[in-house]
């Protein structure tokens, strides 16, 4: 899939199931992904994605509890970019890394892509810059770390030298 093609997934699961006050409540888009999070002390593992066998959850996040807070969320946005990119049908267990933010496999970085627009939406991004805020601010607003933050900021500023390059 092409970085946008994911980028806009992310958008229309946003927009589909109601997801529109922010931070995004990742535990809802979990549950609506059918994916039951556990909390657990997970040696060297940001996160793990397996399947489950309660009928209302057929998948389980397990999230490394010792994570910093927003190091969670992202993970737990990770993991669903990785169930809806269909990446786990072909896996009986996903393991993520300490570092998976930093993995450059294909999978790995899809499911990145999907989870930083999961968090923060291009849209919600640029309407809330507007307000001039500060980098901590634009952080605590959306629940993402820096690291997650600046990826996102390039990436729009990105499209916005595009733009008024082409005009
Ligand atoms: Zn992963």
């Amino acid at each position: 899939m092409t970085e946008e093609s994911i980028r806009a997934l992310a958008r229309k699961f946003l927009k589909k199931n109601d997801l529109n006050s922010f931070p995004v409540d990742v535990k809802k888009a979990a549950e609506i992904v059918g994916a039951m999070v556990i909390f657990q002390k997970l040696p060297k593992i940001s996160g793990v994605l397996l399947r489950g066998d309660h009928k209302d959850f057929p998948y389980i996040i397990g999230v490394n509890v010792e994570k910093s807070f927003y190091h969670r969320r992202f993970t737990i946005a990770h993991e669903i970019g990785h169930i809806l990119l269909n990446h786990f049908k072909k896996f009986k267990i996903l393991y993520d890394s300490d570092d998976f933010i930093l993995n450059s496999s294909q999978l790995e970085r899809e499911a990145n892509i999907f989870a930083s627009e999961l968090l923060v939406p291009k849209d919600k991004l640029k309407s809330v810059l507007k307000l001039n805020p500060s980098m901590k601010g634009l952080c605590n607003f959306f629940q993402v770390s820096e690291q997650v933050m600046q990826y996102r900021l390039k990436e729009i500023l990105i499209i916005n030298s595009f733009v008024k390059f082409s005009q």
